[in-house]
């Protein structure tokens, strides 16, 4: 068994991404070609932003979406620890400070009521993480940061597809950040990403911004990064998007699926919230148990791949350690210990999710 099946959904896929492939080896516009702005146009349509910002990765749109808002040394920026290192790394890269907001116990989401706190008049932005595939409290989120005359980027790498009130993840703020990573909800077969905006001059600067800050050929009028994402990998993301419904869909019902089941099973294993407002698209299926390398183990003798995400709260990493904030992020400390993500895919079958469910049972 597969930890995600990206083989299975490449067969069904095959044709069409073969063909859109090839497309582009002929038309030879392999940097910023049609396909580029076909992509932009059907995910901009899909998440009902006005613009869509292809880029080289999920880091880089983070990256960007700091830059664009001229974020940098001196500046704070609000976000959990409890997320892939990218979130907190492209703060400091940016040169300004991130300040840890404990995660809520059953969501493993950013708490939106302890954000207040620690807020101070060099705060400039909140990142909030849709982690696992689920959005946070964007509305509270939002509200505070509009008291506050400040920004909010939404990181949904892990939530492309995922709704919140009816509203798509990656349109629910100033900026969403997202990644076509190939194990992401929607990916592609290298590396890429997007941000979404409805703010036009926000949209023009990261535009300038991924092409090295230049308004128009070797006319730079402010500093940016090479971040494209290349035409090969869009037309990939096209391919995808043909069958993209249907993914988000069995993602949802696998991820009840697998709740029900765990409970029927009588499994000693901890289920992740899922607020009524919203739904999950399952990037991880992600479940709370103690002894976690045991029960790894276990499960591995039962040909069951599982993975940590993520072991450590990044105020506990050796490269941004913060004590003070760690001594505060109980909740992540304690989700760090126990999160253990089971296989998930779109093309995972009943059958290897009943033997997921026997084996975790039985560990
Ligand atoms: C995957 C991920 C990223 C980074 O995306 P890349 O495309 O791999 O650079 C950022 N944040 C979160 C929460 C992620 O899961």
């Amino acid at each position: 068994m597969e930890f995600i099946d990206l083989k299975a959904q490449y067969r069904a896929l095959k044709t069409s991404i073969d063909a859109r492939i090839h497309k582009v080896l002929e038309h030879g516009q392999y940097i910023l070609g049609p396909e580029v702005a076909e992509m932009e146009q059907k995910l901009a349509a899909y998440t009902g932003a006005k613009h869509c910002i292809s880029c080289a990765s999920g880091t880089e749109a983070l990256l960007m979406s700091l830059l664009a808002l001229g974020i940098g040394p001196g500046d704070e920026v609000i976000t959990t620890p409890f997320t892939f290192v990218a979130t907190a790394e492209m703060i400091v890269l940016a040169g300004a400070k991130p300040v840890y907001v404990d995660i809520e116990r059953d969501t493993c989401l950013i708490d939106a009521t302890k954000i207040v706190a620690k807020i101070t008049p060099r705060t400039r932005a909140i990142i909030p993480v849709s982690l696992y595939g689920q959005v946070a409290d964007m509305d509270a989120i939002n509200a505070i940061a509009a008291q506050h005359g400040i920004a909010v980027i939404e990181d949904a790498a892990q939530s492309f597809g995922a709704t919140y009130q009816g509203r798509r993840s990656g349109n629910l703020s100033t900026i969403g950040c997202t990644s076509f990573f190939p194990s992401k909800p929607l990916g592609c077969y290298g590396d890429g990403g997007a941000l979404f905006t409805n703010d036009d001059a926000l949209a023009k600067a990261l535009r300038e911004i991924r092409v090295h800050g230049q308004e128009r050929r070797y006319y730079h009028t402010r500093i940016g990064v090479g971040g494209r994402m290349d035409t090969i990998q869009c037309a990939v993301v096209l391919g995808k998007l043909e069958r993209f419904d249907w993914e988000v869909e069995r993602r949802l019902a696998l991820g009840d699926a697998y709740g029900k089941m765990l409970q029927d099973a009588g499994a000693k294993a901890g289920l992740l919230t899922v607020r009524p407002d919203r739904d999950c698209v399952w990037a991880q299926y992600t479940v709370f148990v103690e002894n976690r390398e045991a029960v790894q183990k276990a499960l591995q003798a039962q040909g069951v791949p599982t993975a940590v995400h993520y072991p450590v709260a990044l105020n506990r990493q050796p490269a941004y350690r913060d004590d003070a904030s760690a001594a505060e992020t109980v909740h992540s400390q304690w989700a760090a210990e126990r999160v253990m993500s089971l296989p998930m895919s779109a093309d995972l079958t009943m059958e290897q999710m009943e033997r997921v469910v026997a084996a975790l049972a039985a560990a």
